[in-house]
């Protein structure tokens, strides 16, 4: 039996929104970069360019919204237009959402393969640096490509489970999950002496953890 010990959450919004001021023309910023608004609870990312009229597109994997809009339209107007797409944006969201969702987005085979590579070597020292430490022992180490959890364990045989897309992370988060599959060596549960091992081992454990919700 394979223990399914955590899961990834769903996507969030990462950034906050730059606070535009609704009377504002879009030219207003004095260089032309890249801004910020939220329409309802969707991020929409704008660039004022020289066109006549908006486009905007639904972008994977967290299904913000981006707009090149022309120079003088305000962004009010933009909020407005953005407002009346609600419906497409809805749908191509939810198809995004699936698509992300399903397996392997957007990951093809070589992907994969160099994340495992890559991953694999990166566990071996981790696990070979962290067994001594803390005490355990694992008999047996798989890769594989996953879309729900980053990592899984079997205490009783020994096996330990890692998330190939982890590659796609800052080299800590890798750390931290190895660390928290071997604390499953020593508890099961993710109770309160679960979390004490955590912060004796990894004290920044928790923050490592944000970058990968
Ligand atoms: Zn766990």
């Amino acid at each position: 039996m394979n223990t399914v010990f955590w899961r990834k959450s769903a996507q969030t919004y990462s950034q906050k929104p730059l606070h535009v001021k609704k009377t504002q023309g879009i030219r207003a910023a004095k260089q032309v970069v890249a801004r910020e608004i939220m329409v309802d609870d969707v991020r929409v990312v704008f660039t004022p360019k020289k066109v006549k009229n908006i486009n905007i597109r639904v972008k994977k994997p967290d299904g913000h919204v981006e707009a090149s809009a022309p120079q003088w339209m305000s962004v009010q107007e933009l909020e407005s237009f953005i407002k009346k797409k609600m419906p497409w944006i809805r749908r191509r969201q939810s198809e995004i959402a699936q698509a992300v969702h399903g397996l392997e987005y957007e990951a093809s085979p070589k992907d994969v393969a160099a994340w495992r590579t890559q991953i694999e070597e990166r566990t071996k020292e981790l696990v070979a640096h962290w067994e001594p430490i803390m005490g355990v022992r694992v008999k047996t180490l798989a890769f594989r490509n996953m879309t729900s959890r980053w990592g899984s364990c079997n205490p009783k045989t020994g096996r330990v489970c890692i998330n190939v897309q982890l590659a796609k992370y800052p080299p800590e988060c890798l750390e931290y999950v190895v660390v928290h599959e071997l604390c499953h060596f020593k508890e099961r549960k993710h109770g309160a002496r679960f979390k004490e091992l955590m912060s004796h081992y990894l004290p920044t454990w928790q923050q490592t953890r944000t970058l990968l919700r």
